[in-house]
C-alpha cells in the first residue's frame, strides 16, 4: 500500500509543520525525474498483479471462523524463503494494512508475449500454495474482499478488545488496534488521519433491508463516547476507522509503457473502464455482520482514509483551510491526462496554483501540471524524522508521500530515480476474487484491453453514442486475438478467461457478490434480518475456501467446465 520508510513518525501536528516543505521537495523531485526521464522511451510493455490475501483460521468445533493476526511473521517467513535466498523466486510478498493480510505478487513482471498470459494462473497458484505452505493446521489463505465478519466481537485470532480511547491509532469502537499491520506506517497514517479530520472517520453504508430488518434499523454503541452516535445514521451500517475499507482485499495491475505519452493516453483509456470492471468484480456485500445494500468496497475505503477537515468538506466556512475538496483521496480520477483526453476534463478541479505556475514556468505542460498541483492539494500523513531532508536529485520520498497517498481509480507513476524502470500506469478499482482462475481472467483481461487499446488506437473517450453500434468489448478482444500468433494452449486460456468475463457482464455468471448474498439467503440460520452471524460466516468462508482450493465446484459463479487449468485438462483444444 505504498511507500514504506523505516524510522520514527512524526505526530500529525508535527507533520504538519512539514507539509510545505515536503510539498516543496516532492515538486523539486519530480521535477528532476521528470527532466531526465521524460524522453526515456522504447521501454518494452511489462505489466504484473498484486493480489491481496486475507489469512484466517477456521474453528471447525465452534463453527467459526477469525482473522489471524500474524501477517508480519507469515510476511518475514515468506520472504525469508523466497526473495532474500533467491533473487529469480517466483513470487515477491508485501505487508498490507491489516495484521491479517498480505500481498503477493509475481517475482518478476510479465513481458510482451501472449504466452506469458498462460503462466498468470499458474504463478497466482504458486503464490497461494506458498502463502498456505508456511501457515498450521486450521489455518487458510483467503481471497475475499471484505470479511463479512470483520470489526464483530471476536473476529479476531487472538482476541483483541477495541479501546475507543485517545491514544491508539484509530480510536475504533470495532476495529481494535492490534488488527493494523505492525509497520508504524499503517498507525501513523490511521491516527494522522483522524487527527488532521479533527473526529473519527465515518462511513455508513446502507443496510439490505430484508423481510425481518428492523425498520428503521439503529444500533447503540455502549463505550461510544458521543461521536458514533452523532455519526450512525439510521437504516445505515455504521463503521468507524479506517480498517474497514483498508483492511479489504483487492487485485491491481500495474503496466509499464513504453514511454510518458503511451502512460498517459493509457491512464485515460483505463480510466473510462474502472467502473465497468470494478461492477464485474464485484465481491464485497457484507460489512461488520450486517448484509448491506451495495456490492463493492470502494465507497468504503474511500470514507475510511477521508481527512478532510469540515471546513474542506463544505461544512464550515473556510478559515484554517485553502480549500474546499471535493473528494476523498481515495476516490475516481478527476482529470485526463493526454491530448485525445483534454475536451473532456470538464470538472472543476482543486488545484495548488503556486505549485501549477512553479511546474509550468519549469517547462512541465498544462495537463501534467493540473495532474500533480491536484494531488499536491493534500498534506502529507505521514513523515519519519530521519527522512525530513533528502537528497532532491537522487530521493523521490516527498513525491510518494503525497502521491501514494492519493488513492485513485488510475495511478500515473514516474519512473523511481536511479531505477531502470519506466513510466508506468496501475490499475487499481478491481475486487479480488475467490478463485486464482477468476483473478487470472480479470487480470488478463484488462491486460488485453491494453493491448487492443494501443494497437487500434481505440478511443473510448468518444461518447458511444456517436459510433453507431459499438461492438462490446469482447469481440473487439477477440478479434484482436484471431490477428495475433497464439499458440493453441494460450488461446484456449484466454478464451476461458473472456467466456468467464463475457458470462459476469450478461448475468449468466454471478459476480461473487451476488453469489455471496444468495449463500447467506439460503443458508438455514438466516432470519432474513439482514444479520451474518458467526455461523455462517463460518460457512461462507469454508467454501470460499474450498472453490479456491478446487475442492468444491461453483457453477453458478465460474461456469461448467470452464477452468481447464483446474479441471487437469492441460491441452483443451477449441
Ligand atoms: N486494499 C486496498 C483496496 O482494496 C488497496 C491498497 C493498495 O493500494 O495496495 O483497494
Ligand atoms: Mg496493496
Amino acid at each position: 500500500m505504498g511507500l514504506l520508510s523505516q524510522g520514527s513518525p512524526l505526530s500529525w501536528e508535527e507533520t504538519r509543520r512539514h507539509a510545505e516543505h515536503v510539498r516543496k521537495h516532492g515538486i523539486l523531485q519530480f521535477l528532476h525525474i521528470y527532466r531526465a526521464l521524460r524522453d526515456r522511451h522504447k521501454d518494452v510493455l511489462k505489466w504484473g498483479d498484486e493480489v491481496e490475501y486475507m489469512l484466517v483460521k477456521f474453528d471447525h468445533e465452534n463453527k467459526k471462523v477469525r482473522l489471524l493476526l500474524c501477517g508480519e511473521e507469515v510476511l518475514q517467513t515468506l520472504q525469508d524463503k523466497g526473495e532474500k535466498v533467491n533473487p529469480n523466486h517466483p513470487t515477491l510478498w508485501r505487508p498490507e494494512y491489516g495484521s491479517y493480510m498480505i500481498e503477493g505478487t509475481p517475482g518478476q513482471p510479465y513481458g510482451g508475449t501472449m504466452s506469458e498470459f498462460n503462466t498468470v494462473q499458474d504463478n497466482m497458484r504458486k503464490r497461494r500454495q506458498e502463502a498456505a505452505s508456511v501457515l498450521k493446521e486450521n489455518e487458510a489463505v483467503c481471497t475475499v474482499t471484505s470479511f463479512p465478519r470483520l470489526g464483530c466481537p471476536g473476529f479476531t485470532l487472538p482476541e483483541c478488545k477495541p479501546t475507543p480511547v485517545e491514544g491508539g491509532a484509530s480510536k475504533s469502537l470495532f476495529f481494535p488496534d492490534e488488527a493494523i499491520n505492525k509497520h508504524p506506517r499503517f498507525s501513523t497514517l490511521t491516527r494522522n488521519i483522524r487527527h488532521r479530520r479533527g473526529e473519527k472517520v465515518v462511513i455508513n453504508v446502507p443496510i439490505f433491508k430484508d423481510k425481518n430488518t428492523p425498520s428503521p434499523f439503529t444500533e447503540t454503541f455502549p463505550n461510544d463516547d458521543g461521536e458514533a452516535a452523532k455519526a450512525a445514521k439510521p437504516d445505515y451500517i455504521y463503521m468507524d476507522a479506517m480498517g474497514f475499507g483498508m483492511g479489504n482485499c483487492c487485485l491491481q495491475v500495474t503496466f509499464q509503457a513504453c514511454s510518458i505519452s503511451e502512460a498517459r493516453y493509457l491512464y485515460d483509456q483505463l480510466a473510462t473502464i474502472c467502473p465497468i470492471v470494478m461492477a464485474l468484480s464485484a465481491a464485497s456485500p457484507f460489512y461488520r455482520g450486517y448484509v448491506s445494500d451495495i456490492d463493492c468496497r470502494w465507497g468504503v475505503i474511500s470514507a475510511s482514509v477521508d481527512d478532510r477537515t469540515r471546513e474542506e468538506r463544505g461544512l464550515e466556512p473556510l478559515k484554517n483551510n485553502h480549500y474546499r475538496i471535493s473528494k476523498s483521496r481515495y476516490d475516481s480520477i478527476d482529470s485526463y491526462l493526454s491530448e485525445c483526453g483534454e475536451k473532456y476534463n470538464d470538472i472543476d478541479l482543486t488545484i495548488d496554483k503556486d505549485i501549477y505556475e512553479h511546474l509550468i514556468k519549469e517547462g512541465i505542460d498544462h495537463l501534467l501540471a493540473q495532474h500533480i498541483a491536484h494531488l499536491f492539494i493534500r498534506d502529507p500523513l505521514t513523515l519519519f524524522e530521519e527522512k525530513i531532508h533528502l537528497d532532491d536529485a537522487n530521493e523521490s520520498d516527498h513525491f510518494e508521500n503525497i502521491q501514494s497517498t492519493n488513492w485513485q481509480t488510475m495511478r500515473f507513476k514516474p519512473p523511481p530515480p536511479n531505477s531502470d524502470i519506466g513510466w508506468r500506469v496501475e490499475f487499481r478499482p478491481m475486487e479480488v476474487q475467490l478463485t486464482d482462475f477468476e483473478n487470472s481472467a480479470y487480470v488478463v483481461f484488462v491486460v488485453l484491453l491494453t493491448r487492443v487499446i494501443l494497437s487500434y488506437k481505440l478511443d473510448f473517450l468518444i461518447p458511444l453514442s456517436k459510433e453507431g453500434v459499438f461492438p462490446g468489448l469482447i469481440p473487439v478482444l477477440n478479434s484482436y486475438l484471431e490477428n495475433m500468433e497464439v499458440d493453441v494452449d494460450t488461446r484456449c486460456t484466454i478464451l476461458n478467461y473472456l467466456k468467464l468475463i463475457k458470462k459476469r457482464a450478461s448475468g449468466e455468471l454471478m459476480t461473487v457478490a451476488r453469489w455471496m448474498r444468495e449463500f447467506i439467503a439460503k443458508h438455514p440460520d438466516y432470519k432474513q434480518d439482514s444479520v451474518i452471524t458467526d455461523e455462517m460466516n463460518y460457512s461462507l468462508i469454508w467454501k470460499c475456501n474450498q472453490i479456491a482450493q478446487g475442492q468444491a465446484e461453483c457453477p453458478e459463479l465460474l461456469g461448467v467446465g470452464f477452468n481447464k487449468k483446474q479441471s487437469g485438462n492441460k491441452t483443451g483444444s477449441l
